[in-house]
């Protein structure tokens, strides 16, 4: 790619400037470390990093002096030396400083300073990060660095359950955490879909537990399922464990496990089912979700978890202990006749206080073992452990309301820290579990509720991103999910005060680009993507930059039944793409490359009769599910199917209403609809779909004898259009009338609810 050309040209662009014409603000604009340090101070002149260096071996932890060397002779291809009397590089431990702060001098030689053995590896960190060029011509730009971090709880999670990375995937995992001083790695070691650790009282767990027969396709709400029968699995030996903790250790980060309880619970009862409350035997199962079977709230299953948990203290040295907590249905505990007699001989009122009364035997344990409790934030309800922590993941207000009753809370929002969510509206985007939290969004997120009194801030740990796995099957692909967002979160738990996104975002594409690509790093560049909008205009709609690409340059390829074209694509441009005159359906592939970075995406736009025709939404869409109002269902692009967010309107009406105004009085011959279907997400398509037209808006002509035809729908983009129906009618106005069945039958998902109906594109044909 071209950005590595760009990034090293602008470096030198800058710094002749820089000897030249002193500009310093131009150059401080692309400070190379994440997260941002607090001081940066330029110097003028850069030291350039001769083929020897001879690193001071005083004031050197064996460990970091190991990581050191490792890093500048196998990836910067530098020859190293260590010695005592050595000048290049020297580090000075000093006390009096705050924890965990450190100072980078880099003149003629280079000095770090440093409070703790963690600081001193963070100054490691950030120096490499400072490294210029290509091999054989390193540089650092001379400067002055000063820094300490924030939060002390920098984390991030990993599911391995859903898919099972190896010990060396998951040592890259805790590579990669390091180079942006994150301190936690939250190992999500047990699910419903496979328990990952050994237990030698329960072997079991694993050769059971571990295990399972078939992995669901797709989305899981996409109806009918299919199932790949394969066997999956895998687990983590306690050897292994040992060495994955130490490895961690060794670049200063602790490793919080995780073992689900009460809920998340099928693996280890497909092992064990008679610490289920049924004691029915069933498999591991290879659909994604939340299941009924959890564990039984009996005093066995205690032992059971006891044991569990003496093995895992002994692997884990962390003071936290995970221990899940969430998604647990109370079902079978209302119909169990062993919880209902704990709930009566305890005096608990029902079956939330009876998950308190489970979540409260297991605190007690570990704080009588030394060890602290964490767990999600369901762990609130029926009252909350006197000395557990919060894992606020359903929002800020878990978190919230644990600090005002002075328990420490870690926060961690679905709404910016679940990075199994879409970051960009790319249809190049590989299959996710929904939501979109871009890194901008990423970038704005803070673990500070609003609400909180001094005192109650002093119980905010800090915050960490998550990483679930259901539609992560890869580490390639675990990397593009977590970089560069990871750097967006690092910034938000590390620095006291943020720069301001634009300079966060040329940091990342003049430098931490090429520090990801020197290290191998599969990472998305959605960031360099363009963003566009499609708006209607007078006869058609018109393809044209949003404000935050404004600075960019791009060049748009797309061919139409005029041919192909190649239009230039910066701040002012636009590019219209015509409604066609005669019946046509015509899909056109737009292709947006960025000029500097090369790369490329795309969207399918169809040009048809009424693209960019004025619909008013009689019936509103929900807040959520708005898109650009009416202009949704004109502008040519088609939902995508696995639903991705943003292309579709969403009702929760049972009656919804729209009207197209045509412009004029024309000949209509017919209409094409589209709806989704996805039973998982209660989305349903209409029962009735009724049709009405008017020459001037006022008098109505209802169409009883509409004809409508129903198509199966394939992924193919020209047969997307389910519904059509023959109108044969001359007007104005077209009006829609919609009506759903007014519950979604039982047995389905969301029975006895109102269904969404979820609509996007609409093509009037002409006589
Ligand atoms: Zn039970």
């Amino acid at each position: 790619m071209k950005l590595k050309t760009f990034a090293s040209l602008l470096i030198i662009l800058v710094v002749t400037k820089l000897v030249n014409a002193q500009s310093i603000p131009t150059i401080s604009a692309v400070q190379p470390i994440v997260p941002t340090p607090e001081v940066y101070k330029l110097v003028e002149g850069q030291l350039i990093l001769a083929d020897n260096i001879s690193v001071s071996s005083k004031d050197l932890p064996e460990n970091i002096k190991t990581y050191l060397i490792e890093k500048l002779n196998h990836v910067y291809e530098l020859r190293t030396t260590i010695s005592a009397v050595s000048k290049d590089l020297i580090f000075k431990k000093i006390v009096n400083v705050p924890k965990d702060w450190y100072s980078i001098n880099v003149n003629e030689t280079i000095t770090i300073t440093y409070s703790s053995e963690e600081s001193c590896f963070y100054a490691v960190v950030s120096l490499l990060q400072m490294i210029e060029g290509k091999n054989g011509e390193l540089f650092i730009q001379k400067c002055f660095v000063q820094d300490a971090p924030n939060f002390q709880w920098r984390g991030l999670h990993l599911d391995v359950a859903r898919h099972f990375y190896t010990v060396e995937e998951v040592k890259r995992f805790i590579d990669l955490m390091a180079f942006y001083k994150f301190n936690t790695f939250h190992w999500h070691l047990t699910d419903d879909q496979g328990w990952r650790i050994e237990i030698k009282k329960y072997p079991k767990l694993t050769e059971i537990g571990a295990w399972r027969d078939s992995t669901v396709n797709a989305h899981y709400s996409t109806i009918p399922r299919t199932y790949t029968v394969e066997k999956y699995g895998g687990y983590y030996t306690q050897e292994q464990i040992k060495e994955v903790v130490s490895y961690a250790a060794a670049q200063y980060i602790t490793i919080v496990p995780e073992i689900e309880m009460p809920g998340h619970a099928r693996a280890a009862l497909a092992a064990y089912p008679q610490y289920s409350c049924t004691g029915e035997q069933q498999g591991v199962p290879g659909l994604w979700g939340v299941f009924d079977d959890i564990f039984c709230a009996h005093e066995s299953t205690f032992d059971f978890l006891y044991g569990i948990m003496d093995e895992v203290l002994e692997l884990f040295p962390s003071t936290y202990i995970h221990i899940g907590g969430d998604e647990a249905p109370k079902a079978r505990w209302k119909k169990c006749k062993k919880c209902q007699a704990v709930i009566r001989e305890n005096g608990l009122k029902d079956e939330h206080e009876l998950q308190s009364y489970f979540i409260g035997k297991m605190d007690e344990y570990l704080t009588a073992k030394g060890r602290k409790l964490i767990g999600w934030d369901e762990i609130l309800e029926g009252g909350l452990s006197p000395n557990a922590a919060v894992m606020s993941w359903r929002g800020m207000e878990g978190g919230l309301e644990a600090a005002k009753m002075k328990h420490y809370a870690v926060m961690s929002p679905g709404s910016h820290c679940y990075f199994d969510h879409y970051q960009s509206d790319s249809p190049s985007e590989p299959l996710a579990i929904g939501g979109y939290t871009p890194i901008e969004k990423v970038y704005q997120f803070s673990p500070i509720p609003t609400g909180l009194d001094n005192e109650g801030l002093t119980y905010i740990l800090g915050g960490q991103a998550n990483l679930w796995t259901e539609y992560i099957p890869t580490m390639q692909q675990l990397e593009y999910m977590t970089y560069p967002r990871a750097l967006a979160l690092s910034q938000a738990l590390w620095c006291k005060s943020r720069p301001a996104y634009a300079d966060f975002k040329a940091t990342l594409l003049y430098h931490q680009f090429d520090f990801l690509e020197r290290y191998n790093v599969n990472f998305s560049k959605a960031v360099t993507f363009a963003k566009y909008s499609l708006k209607n205009t007078e006869n058609g709609v018109k393809l044209e930059l949003a404000k935050e690409a404004a600075d960019q340059s791009f060049n748009v390829h797309y061919s139409d039944t005029n041919g192909a074209h190649d239009q230039g694509l910066t701040k002012g441009d636009s590019i219209v793409f015509e409604r066609t005159e005669i019946n046509q359906v015509n899909p056109v592939k737009v292709e947006i490359s960025n000029k500097f970075t090369d790369d490329k995406q795309g969207f399918t736009l169809i040009q048809h009769p009424s693209l960019g025709l004025k619909v008013e939404l009689i019936t509103k869409p929900s807040a959520q599910y708005s898109g650009k109002g009416g202009e949704t269902l004109t502008d040519g692009i088609l939902g995508t199917r696995p639903w991705k967010g943003n292309e579709w309107l969403g009702f929760q009406d049972q009656e919804i209403e729209l009207q197209v105004d045509l412009g004029k009085v024309s000949a209509i011959d017919s209409i094409d609809l589209s709806f989704l279907q996805d039973e998982g997400s209660w989305i349903h398509h209409p029962y009735i779909l009724r049709f009405s037209v008017s020459k001037n808006g006022k008098k109505w002509k209802y169409l009883k004898n509409a004809e409508i035809k129903t198509y199966e729908y394939t992924i193919d983009p020209n047969n997307l259009m389910p519904y059509r129906a023959i109108l044969k009618s001359k007007g104005r106005f077209v009006s829609i009338k919609l009506t759903t069945f007014d519950v979604i039958p039982e047995g389905l998902p969301g029975e006895n609810n109102v269904p969404w109906t979820f609509m996007d594109e609409l093509i009037i044909y002409f006589k």
